[in-house]
């Protein structure tokens, strides 16, 4: 919908039972979320869609859960503990805190002259931040301390004491969790080269910007999917998954024209090639997912600091090699808020009424149908038709209010379909299905309501 904002999207969620603010009743704890019935179902349906898509249509991918708390040697060798920070400034006098490369990003684009803030020392970004004078977007006045630099990764301690001695971090990325385990199943289900692991997870990082709803959260959940292959595949492979993560995205029902592709500007030194995918979000472009030639680096650098060989060998060509991978990443919550934004539409109607409808692919959202009774008397009927329905896919019921306000009260959480139990239906057991998109109304059986929502939701 044109001129969305992201406060509606966020009332919507908090008003329906989609989103709410975690921990609320104590004031919330910034930057975190709590799923309600229908976003929990919603966000379920999401996860289920990729892993039926990347897992049990891909050919040779393997599902992985691993452990959030990994040994912390796994965070030195993937250069998080050395290098997953970012230069954090506090303002003086309205005590904010900032990340200076993004302040200075913004002014840098603001006066057309860009700048690289990651080839940037702490010194050189302290020097641009006076010698440009830039601002505190809170309270205005050009008055920080020197630049911190802020690891992201949240720290924990093991056991009854506390001495420093056992500091674990929850995990920053899952990634990591499908790079260990590849030894383990590579041999466990005889997998050759190329292969995939997937893993659908939660990850954690201290993140100070302010996060815009649940696109930006310190606690979130990741999808994603490693492809192991060898040195040469990789060009292809990256093309491939560029493709595959697109046409998921209109399988959920995007349109093509609030996507685009970007490539990174700056690339990882490691990584070959690297781009995302990009939607048109209420605040602006932004990203929405990932997809990197990350060549072998992640398998070499475990080699490296655990001491177990990483090699594969190919049993055609008896060469042994450490494998390159492609990644595709995609963060669950990031994409619920995208799925959210490009269902919700206010729609004018014939009477002059508003309706606020999300148009949700029938196959993300919450109930496929809700069933009314038109009349309370007619409630045994209703729930008996429920109680059908219900054993196929999940449905709501609703007895209170007029139809049209229980019409309105599921377009507004995205139901899809809802069916109207009537006398006639003692009689000969046809109900009414009414369309959420198109408000028609049909006629049919119970069966044939069934099987008309299955085809829906192939
Ligand atoms: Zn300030």
């Amino acid at each position: 919908m044109e001129n969305l904002t992201l406060e509606k999207i966020v009332n919507m969620c908090n008003q329906r039972g989609i989103i709410f603010a975690g921990s609320e009743i104590y004031g919330g704890l910034g930057n975190t979320w709590d799923y309600g019935p229908i976003g929990h179902e919603i966000k379920s349906n999401i996860k289920r869609e990729w892993w039926k898509r990347f897992v049990y249509n891909s050919p040779n991918t393997f599902g992985v859960d691993a452990a959030i708390l990994m040994n912390p040697r796994v965070w030195e060798a993937s250069g998080h503990v050395a290098g997953f920070s970012d230069p954090k400034i506090d303002c003086k006098d309205c005590k904010t805190r900032h990340r200076a490369d993004n302040l200075i990003e913004a002014h840098a684009t603001k006066t057309g002259k860009p700048v690289n803030t990651d080839s940037m020392s702490d010194d050189e970004l302290n020097k641009y931040l006076t010698d440009n004078k830039i601002k505190c977007p809170k309270c205005g006045n050009s008055n920080f301390t020197d630049i911190r630099q802020f690891n992201l990764m949240f720290e924990t301690s093991r056991g009854v004491t506390e001495g420093g001695q056992s500091k674990i971090y929850l995990r920053p990325e899952t990634a990591q969790g499908e790079f260990v385990n590849f030894i383990n199943i590579q041999r466990t289900m005889r997998a050759k080269v190329p292969f995939g692991i997937a893993q659908i997870g939660k990850a954690f990082r201290n993140e100070v910007t302010p996060g815009n709803f649940i696109f930006r959260t310190i606690e979130f959940e990741q999808m994603e999917h490693q492809l192991f292959c060898k040195e040469g595949q990789d060009e292809a492979f990256y093309e491939e998954y560029k493709t595959k993560a697109w046409d998921f995205l209109l399988s959920l029902g995007f349109k093509a024209e609030n996507l685009k592709f970007k490539p990174h500007d700056k690339l990882s030194h490691y990584a070959k090639a690297a781009c995302d995918i990009n939607y048109k979000f209420p605040m602006g472009w932004s990203e929405l997912n990932g997809i990197h030639n990350r060549t072998n680096y992640d398998l070499s650098r475990h080699q490296e600091y655990s001491g177990k060989g990483m090699l594969y060998l190919d049993p055609v060509s008896g060469e042994k090699y450490i494998p390159w991978v492609v990644e595709y990443s995609i963060g669950a919550d990031r994409l619920m808020l995208a799925v959210l934004c490009e269902a919700y539409n206010e729609e004018k109607l014939e009477d002059g009424d508003t309706r606020t409808v999300l148009k949700l692919h029938p196959k993300l959202a919450a109930y496929k149908a809700a069933v009314f009774p038109l009349q309370k008397n007619l409630g045994e009927k209703a729930m008996e038709v429920f109680n059908t329905l219900n054993k196929h896919f999940y449905c709501a019921y609703d007895e209170a209010g007029s139809i049209g306000k229980r019409y309105r009260r599921q377009d507004e959480i995205g139901t899809p379909y809802c069916i109207t139990v009537d006398f006639t239906t003692l009689e000969n057991g046809i109900v009414t299905l009414r369309d959420r998109d198109t408000m028609q109304q049909q006629s049919m059986t119970v069966d044939e309501v069934v099987a008309f929502i299955k085809g829906k939701l192939e």
